[in-house]
């Protein structure tokens, strides 16, 4: 496990064993802490230390941190909610005219049908979203280009470019999951939301609840997605269903939903679904939340950490060392105390949208002491 856990560096290490004989042993010394422009300015020599050790987060700032988080959530929703609806009426018309009249021209086209909305149309629009998205990320991965795009990547090095044969095996795998898993549990999402009621297809619901549902949604799949996650990651079914996803300790945007049919079931299709199913959502707003849901997938497992999107991170360093960061917001891994990790880590400090062209890995580099740390990990392995 420990292996495992530290498998980019070994490898690394390991590439360059080969070519020079092993130098004998040294004595290990005390890594210096790194006081470079960088981590002065932000104030975090003490990232990296070995030596240091982070204090237990109580109960109390947990909950503080969450409700600085859900307040400020809050303040930016007050604030944004009146430029909002101004942009709305400006662009789309007085109250959501625009929108209201393509979708009449849609539905004249496609028929009001609730099943074949429901359960066609989302499984187009799912199915049409991932590879098109999924389809650039790949070409990306493929062919190595640009190569200003490298500049980006999380863990250099890896997938660059991706191997041909591992990558059809996640587009079969991705492509059984969408078709045998994903019809059949379209058809259930249907039934299920007929069994609860929903509003009627031809009247779209207002813009402003369009983006309380949204909200809802978000906070709904973190904890079911966190959840169902950890539980994947529980000793005993860890290996029959998980450790599949987990195969891509780096992994690339179609790697999203490569998985075990369980896992996907229960961890990529219940958690988007259940607020659309609390909620009664109308069907374009499943269907705008459900395109939002993978392209944020997608870009968690690009591998890319790419200027003016969300951070990936997270998602990143969970794949690397399997037992930190399980959740989609990360709310509830501070709450619960499984980032306490990634919290020691440079990739926290990158852990930001980057408003710049920079990489987030010249904005904030490696220091001595997490090559230290390389170094030490590859003492540690030899002796072993
Ligand atoms: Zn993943
Ligand atoms: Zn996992």
């Amino acid at each position: 496990m420990k292996n495992k856990r530290w498998g980019i560096g070994l490898i690394m290490f390991g590439e360059r064993q080969a070519e020079e004989p092993s130098p004998p042993p040294e004595p290990l010394k005390e890594p210096k802490i790194d006081t470079t422009e960088t981590t002065r300015a932000l104030g975090v020599e003490n990232y990296e230390n070995p030596f240091y050790k982070d204090q237990p987060s109580s109960i109390l700032s947990s909950l503080g941190s969450v409700l600085v988080v859900i307040g400020t959530a809050l303040v930016i929703f007050a604030a944004a909610r009146n430029t909002i609806t101004w942009h709305a009426q400006k662009f789309w018309g007085a109250s959501g005219d625009f929108w209201q009249a393509q979708w009449d021209k849609f539905l004249d086209v496609a028929g009001e049908d609730p099943t074949y909305l429901w359960v066609f149309g989302s499984t187009a629009i799912t199915f049409g979203v991932y590879w098109l998205f999924g389809g650039i990320y790949t070409f990306l991965d493929v062919t190595n280009m640009p190569k200003v795009i490298r500049r980006y990547k999380i863990q250099p090095g890896t997938n660059e470019p991706v191997d041909r044969t591992k990558l059809m095996k996640v587009i079969w795998c991705v492509l059984l999951n969408q078709i045998a898993v994903g019809i059949p549990s379209s058809y259930l999402m249907y039934y299920s939301m007929k069994w609860r009621g929903f509003p009627g297809i031809r009247e779209l619901p207002t813009f402003h609840w369009v983006l309380y549902e949204l909200a809802i949604h978000i906070l709904v799949e973190e904890a079911a997605f966190y959840y169902s996650h950890r539980f994947l990651h529980s000793k005993h079914i860890y290996k029959y269903i998980h450790k599949q996803h987990h195969e891509w300790t780096a992994p690339i945007a179609v790697t999203a939903i490569y998985c075990h049919p369980v896992e996907h079931i229960f961890s990529n299709l219940v958690p988007p679904f259940l607020g659309v199913f609390i909620m009664g959502s109308h069907v374009a707003t499943a269907w705008l939340w459900f395109t939002l849901a993978i392209l944020s997938t997608l870009n968690a497992h690009s591998g890319y950490h790419l200027p003016f999107f969300p951070s990936p991170e997270a998602h990143d360093f969970h794949h690397l060392k399997f037992n930190n960061c399980f959740g989609v917001l990360g709310v509830l891994d501070r709450i619960h105390g499984t980032d306490a990790a990634f919290r020691q880590t440079r990739a926290y400090l990158r852990h930001i949208m980057m408003l710049s062209f920079i990489p987030p890995r010249v904005a904030i580099p490696d220091t001595q002491l997490t090559k230290m740390k390389y170094w030490k990990m590859q003492h540690e392995s030899k002796q072993q």
